[in-house]
């Protein structure tokens, strides 16, 4: 029989209705972008295999998104648009998003509102019935639909539950404390991964017609983070390594409102959200003297009257104030406190202070806001934001939060086409852990944005465009060589990290590295510090290879081990941030490179040379991985220098 008979045959076979549609695809993760497309596959007939490494896709860190989601609807009808989310979104970037993928994410994201009323996400309303929306950074509309401060807990259980029909139909098949540890490739295409269950510790094989990674951001690689302590970016690593090209990774946010560091001991930051700079103002001391006095606690805040205060935000950026981008605002707080005026005793610190929205409002609208961020406020720190603490010349003075920027949010990511395919055919990538929307910046509330249009509108219809074909091909056995030795490669790694017997536990290795990382690779950067960084990170790795203790055996639970394979990972990625920051002699969004910055402080981009997405292909441990560069085409947004300022 002619080839193109046999595939006619088996394509007949497909289309008959008897027949039940036998394509198969892996989604690893079930965040928001995960559980979204995993639903919306099993929804449309593909057989889905959903796994994560939680005991219940709720508990992925999507739960904490806490201000919103971004979405053009312009219910405040003060002129949103679909154009203006896209130009918002693409400036907010610092112009090295994709243009046309920002497009399309301006264009679907009314229909993510649309589609999680429909499930029932109670987002906050209007007193008359319309959804509520308030503002976030980079933007002087208000577009953000919200849920209290628990956006995206109540957007993951709306996914959860369309998740749940397509299990109870049959359609996905979820793996609960399952982690993926490698993609297995056959002739040139994703047909499968190897994943740990977590709690036999045995490797499982599983194969498919394409995989989809929706893994997250690797923000945990600096240690501290607001990110959930189990983020990890160890799928996205292994990708990488199997040649998927990883995008942009020195794009690493930093998040301006987030609760100071206090001790050495830490081992999570938490953030402050941004919506409340809707209604906090933030600011240091105007003399050095009352910030000193604020360092050695012989003051407090609320004892400075407001002509003592400089709001330098709003001083610096009149247009939009409290509500500029974070970077900008990140960058801006740590001028302040290198400059001295810090509120802390450590000097990392500055003010977010609800007084006057307190006096102009009241407390009770303040707290319908923002009331359980206030409470968590209080419960980590033990000051209520609310609490009256002062009255000068008449003006009531209530006590403030105080600050500091963090690691937040990884906008570079596994490199994706249009269609949110990566460099391996049959590989795809969707939510935080691709790089595709928000260029070297992402504005408050886009990330939810993001991760829901890929899962329910862009992945699963493009998606299709490579399944088509595939159609004809039988799901390859999980009996292939390939599969035998991507498992016996995982297996021998988990080995070699047990067998190592050093005297160093996973998170003194790893809190070192945060160091490294903060230090040399974060919010400032230079090409010393850079160089000066990938050395140290050398040396460690070194030590983590020979001088890391595991204990206990590869059988059963063993969450030393499973940290210590995503200590492995967060070293490669560590690495890959430096040397893309390294190699772009330029500070975009945020990308800070001292050495490149105008008078004022502000990043100086350098269009000429680098706009483009700087693609990096692996080329083995401790070598230097490859530059490849895809260049960005603009045809509808006039690239220029950001201005916040009017
Ligand atoms: C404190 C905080 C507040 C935020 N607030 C907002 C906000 O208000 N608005 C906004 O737009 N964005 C916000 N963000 C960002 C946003 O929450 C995230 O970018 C987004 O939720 C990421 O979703 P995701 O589905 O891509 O990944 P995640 O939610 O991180 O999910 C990753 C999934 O992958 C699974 N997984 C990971 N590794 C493996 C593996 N190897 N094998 C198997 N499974 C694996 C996990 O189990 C999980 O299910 C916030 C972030 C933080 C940290």
């Amino acid at each position: 029989m002619p080839e193109k008979w046999k595939e006619y045959k088996a394509h007949q076979r497909l289309v008959n209705p008897k027949n039940k549609l036998k394509l198969d695809v892996i989604v690893v993760g079930t965040g928001l972008a995960g559980a979204s497309a995993a639903a919306s596959l099993g929804e449309m007939g593909f057989n889905v295999i959903n796994l994560c490494i939680q005991d219940s896709p709720r508990r992925a860190h999507s739960i904490a998104a806490q201000g919103g989601i971004n979405a053009a609807k312009c219910y405040q009808n003060d002129g949103d648009s679909i154009y203006r989310l896209f130009y918002d979104t693409v400036k907010g970037g610092d112009y090295r998003a994709r243009e046309a993928n920002v497009y399309r994410l301006a264009e679907v994201s009314n229909n993510i509102i649309d589609q999680c009323v429909a499930q029932g996400v109670p987002f906050a309303r209007e007193y008359g019935g319309m959804l509520a929306n308030r503002s976030f950074g980079g933007a002087q509309v208000s577009r953000t639909f919200y849920a209290k401060g628990q956006t995206g807990q109540q957007l993951l259980l709306g996914a959860y539950s369309s998740l749940s029909c397509q299990v109870k139909a049959g359609k996905v098949k979820l793996y609960t404390r399952y982690e993926m540890e490698d993609v297995v490739i056959v002739d040139g295409r994703a047909r499968g991964i190897i994943a740990k269950n977590l709690v036999s510790g045995k490797l499982e094989r599983f194969s498919a017609n394409a995989v989809v990674i929706a893994t997250g951001g690797y923000g945990n690689t600096y240690f501290l983070s607001t990110n959930a302590m189990g983020c990890n970016c160890t799928a996205a690593v292994q990708c990488y390594r199997k040649g998927a090209y990883f995008a942009n990774p020195s794009y690493v946010q930093i998040h301006p409102t987030c609760i100071p560091v206090h001790g050495d001991k830490q081992s999570k930051l938490t953030l402050m959200s941004e919506s409340l700079r809707n209604d906090g103002r933030i600011w240091v001391p105007k003399k050095l003297e009352d910030a000193k006095a604020l360092q050695a606690g012989t003051k407090q805040g609320w004892e400075i009257p407001e002509e003592d205060r400089d709001y330098y935000l709003e001083r610096r950026y009149p247009a939009f104030g409290n509500l500029v981008p974070r970077d900008v605002a990140s960058r801006a707080a740590k001028e302040r406190c290198d400059k001295g005026f810090g509120v802390n005793n450590t000097g990392l610190a500055v003010f977010l202070d609800f007084s006057e929205s307190i006096n102009r409002l009241g407390l009770d609208i303040i707290m319908q806001r923002y009331g359980n961020l206030f409470e968590m406020y209080e419960e980590i720190t033990d000051v209520f934001p609310g609490d009256l603490a002062n009255e000068i010349n008449g003006v009531k003075y209530y006590k403030p939060m105080m600050i500091y920027p963090a690691i937040h949010y990884t906008m570079g990511g596994i490199w994706v086409d249009y269609e949110l395919q990566t460099s391996i055919p049959g590989l795809f990538a969707i939510g935080e852990c691709n790089f595709s929307d928000h260029g070297a910046n992402r504005l408050g509330a886009s990330a939810l944005m993001q991760g829901l249009a890929d899962g329910y509108f862009v992945l699963p219809y493009t998606i299709q465009n490579y399944l088509a074909d595939q159609a004809v091909w039988p799901k390859v056995s999980t009996d292939l060589p390939e599969f035998a030795e991507a498992e016996k490669k995982v297996d021998a790694e988990l080995d070699r990290l047990l067998n190592i017997k050093g005297k160093r536990s996973v998170d003194s290795i790893h809190k070192e590295l945060g160091h490294i990382m903060w230090e040399y690779v974060g919010m400032g950067r230079t090409a010393e510090g850079l160089k000066t960084g990938l050395k140290k990170m050398h040396e460690l790795e070194k030590e983590f290879d020979e001088n890391l203790f595991v204990p206990g055996t590869k059988e059963g639970l063993n969450i030393e081990l499973d940290k210590a394979i995503h200590l492995r990972d967060f070293f490669t990625m560590g690495q890959l941030v430096a040397f893309d920051a390294l190699s772009r002699n330029e500070s975009c969004g945020g990308h800070f490179r001292e050495e490149y910055q105008t008078e004022e402080g502000e990043a100086k981009r350098d269009d000429e040379n680098y706009f483009y997405v700087g693609c990096w292909e692996y080329k083995g441990k401790g070598n230097e991985p490859e530059l490849i560069k895809e260049p960005l085409e603009y045809e509808a947004i006039k690239v220029q220098t950001r201005n916040y300022k009017n």
